[in-house]
């Protein structure tokens, strides 16, 4: 029983951390798996656990003007009702 919930708590976890991020300025993609290099962010740090301090390598805008991207079948529903 033990073993089962720690396995759950393990996937969900890491569902949350992969998470991608895009930087609205100059289209970046922050993705959690791979971390920044450049800022000194270790691979698997969920965009959330960032500085506050941290900018896009790319263009230094500020984490506010990143935006989650949604993986998810939404973009499908609206090609139905074209
Ligand atoms: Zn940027």
């Amino acid at each position: 029983m033990i073993k089962k919930l720690l396995l759950k708590s393990l996937i969900s976890n890491g569902g949350k951390i992969m998470e991608k991020y895009e930087c609205l300025v100059c289209g970046y993609i922050y993705d959690p798996t791979i971390g920044d290099e450049k800022g000194g962010v270790s691979a698997n740090t969920s965009f959330n656990n960032l500085p506050e301090t941290w900018v896009c390598p790319e263009c230094g805008a500020e984490k506010t003007l990143f935006e989650k991207l949604e993986e998810e079948t939404q973009q499908d529903e609206e090609e139905l009702t074209e």
